[in-house]
């Protein structure tokens, strides 16, 4: 009988070194961190000015097999991995994780700092609050979305010279123009710059963005999984009679400026990105932006902070940066650029940064290429695959596998028949890697509890899978993936991007063809009407299969993937085609098109200068 304490028991055990002791380890200056406590620090961006000449270290990404809705240990094998490098075989190696949200940290998930003896500590503070980051996107998404709805109030009950005033107000007796205004005033080609000149016309094109209620997409948000909030009507006060529409709340995480926060460069790139955000359309089917609305500098202000990346630790003491996570469904679901960028620098030429790409890699590792090495110009050294004898066991015809409920007989008995079988997923995963031109090696995440004896799955050998123990031993437990990963590092990467929906589709899901609804088409010749035609594209599928059908295990074939909507995130740079014909698997992606205003219709205005 073997006991294992629970992860909580092993993070409280282990005490953390300061983290200013851990920041000068890796060769931070003091004026380079901001401490949060005893065991966190922001690092400030100023430090990629003072490495900029120094190379950058490789580049490895963790990704997995399709996994069971019971998570495969990706984070736990990115920490036993960096374990392995830095604290047993002396390399210089950096963790790069999500921050969690607290949404899936209180539910049946639980939280992502790894587990067992490869985890990051405190654990607490990794989880919960972090340094506030998904605090700031909250408050920032919610400013947007309440500048939406008092712009629609303010230009449907003002006249425009009342609205004029509000909006370009007498500071210090003199009336001016903010930069963003001077912007809009050029794109609708009025090339004033004093406010006093612009003619009744000049001033009513100006006020009014004429925004069409039925057409907004962004939404209010909160990380907390507060189910009654996913459908609510606002605008009931007095104040606001006749301004009654339906609308909702996301999770936090899920919000666009999260996706901004994991794919921007830096602070300029940031602010430029927020401006484009697109909200809804005016009434003549144009875009509205944030920039329209007038707050890009209020939303990259409250996110000044949450740019820089937070350093902690694992439970071996090696340095980790956690920074953003965005959703992996309807966004990329990969951490920061930012962190990456910087632990390249500090782990030097010779040393190891390893990152992790949520879902299995059919999503989480297609849309860490696609959508963010190409953002941030990086390329991958080496990937690795996890796999466990349980997902490939699911993926051989075993009985569907549900988080809290206990795991049936074919997982807790040996079963070479169904292993062998499930192997095809994860053969499949691994051309998907070679697509990308990307070495791979493959992790087979053991489980104690599990009553498999590794060695007899003799057929894994022709996958050179290499068997890990770091949940229990921590470092010791992976040092043989680490001289893999080391060795395969040595083998020459000729990365390169796949795109086209068709492409990602065929290649890597292995559909025949995709299918567009009547919606999907009509969205797609607006994206590419508005000029948005040539952005990356993020598939918003279900990650429990490679095809768009979760029960569909192993390695589906013959089937024509549907398209039920296609959505954008311009500031973040992607447009997200919805994948499949019922949007269950999908929380937090807006509504297609909330209900037009309730209730009261609009009040026409009739008001005269
Ligand atoms: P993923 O990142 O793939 O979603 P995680 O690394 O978060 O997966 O692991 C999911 C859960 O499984 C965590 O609670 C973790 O502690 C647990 N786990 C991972 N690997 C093992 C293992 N080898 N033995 C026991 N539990 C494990």
């Amino acid at each position: 009988f073997v006991f294992f304490s629970s992860d909580i028991e092993i993070s409280r055990a282990q005490s953390p070194k300061a983290v200013d002791v851990l920041a000068k380890e890796i060769g931070l200056l003091t004026d380079e961190i901001e401490i949060y406590g005893q065991t966190k620090a922001k690092v400030r961006l100023s430090l990629l000015e003072r490495l900029k000449d120094q190379p950058d270290g490789k580049y490895v990404l963790v990704a997995g097999i399709t996994p069971t809705p019971l998570g495969e240990g990706k984070s736990t094998v990115t920490i036993g991995l960096v374990q392995a490098l830095t604290a047993h075989l002396k390399i210089n190696s950096f963790a790069c994780l999500r921050q969690p949200s607290q949404g899936p940290t209180f539910g049946v998930k639980g939280g992502a700092a790894g587990g067992g003896y490869a985890q990051v500590i405190p654990m607490e503070e990794f989880n919960l609050h972090l340094t506030g980051d998904i605090h700031a996107i909250t408050a920032a998404n919610n400013l947007l979305a309440a500048a939406i709805d008092a712009r629609i109030l303010h230009e449907n009950t003002q006249s425009d010279k009342a609205l004029y005033n509000r909006l370009v107000p007498v500071v210090k007796g003199v009336r001016g123009f903010s930069s963003i205004q001077l912007a809009r005033l050029r794109r609708l080609g009025i090339n004033k710059t004093d406010p006093e000149t612009l003619t009744e016309e000049e001033i009513s094109r100006f006020v009014r963005l004429d925004i069409d209620p039925s057409t907004i997409t962004w939404q209010r948000v909160v990380d907390t999984n507060d189910r009654f909030l996913r459908k609510i009507t606002i605008g009931q006060a007095n104040t606001e009679k006749g301004f009654v529409r339906q609308a909702q709340f996301d999770i936090a995480v899920a919000s666009e400026i999260m996706a901004i926060l994991a794919l921007t460069t830096s602070l300029e790139d940031m602010k430029e990105r927020l401006g484009k955000i697109v909200v809804a359309n005016d009434k003549k089917g144009e875009p509205v932006t944030a920039e329209d609305l007038g707050v890009t500098g209020a939303l990259a202000v409250l996110m000044k902070d949450a740019i820089k990346p937070t350093l902690m630790q694992t439970l071996e003491g090696t340095p980790v940066f956690v920074h953003a996570g965005p959703f992996a469904n309807i966004a990329h679901g990969n951490s920061s650029i930012l962190a990456d960028k910087i632990a390249l620098k500090l782990v030097g030429e010779k040393g190891f940064v390893v990152t992790e790409a949520g879902f299995g890699a059919d999503i989480g590792m297609e849309k860490f290429f696609n959508i963010k090495c190409r953002a941030s110009g990086l390329v991958p050294s080496v990937v690795v695959l996890v796999a466990t004898v349980r997902a490939l066991k699911m993926h051989g015809g075993g009985p569907s596998v549900s988080a809290g409920a206990p795991l049936k007989k074919e997982y807790t008995e040996e079963n070479l028949q169904l292993v062998a079988d499930g192997c095809c997923n994860l053969q499949k995963q691994i051309q998907i890697t070679q697509l990308f031109g990307v070495p791979v090696v493959v992790a087979l995440n053991v489980f104690n509890n599990s009553t498999d004896q590794i060695s007899r799955y003799f057929f894994l050998i022709s996958f050179d899978a290499v068997p890990c123990n770091h949940w229990s031993d921590g470092g010791r437990g992976a040092v043989k993936l680490a001289q893999a990963v080391e060795k395969a590092a040595n083998q020459k990467s000729s990365f390169k991007y796949l795109y086209s929906l068709e492409t990602i589709a065929q290649k890597v899901y292995g559909a025949e063809d995709i299918e567009l609804s009547p919606a999907a088409q009509s969205q797609i010749d607006r994206y590419t009407r508005q000029g948005f035609g040539k952005l990356p594209i993020c598939m918003a599928k279900t990650h429990l299969s490679l095809s768009h059908q979760p029960e569909k295990k192993g390695v589906p074939t013959g089937f024509i993937l549907p398209i039920s909507d296609v959505r954008a995130s311009i500031g973040a740079g992607f447009i997200y085609p919805l994948v499949g014909t019922d949007r269950a698997y999908c929380p937090g992606q807006p509504v297609p098109c909330p209900p037009p205003y309730g209730e009261d219709p609009f009040p026409k205005p009739n008001l005269t200068l």
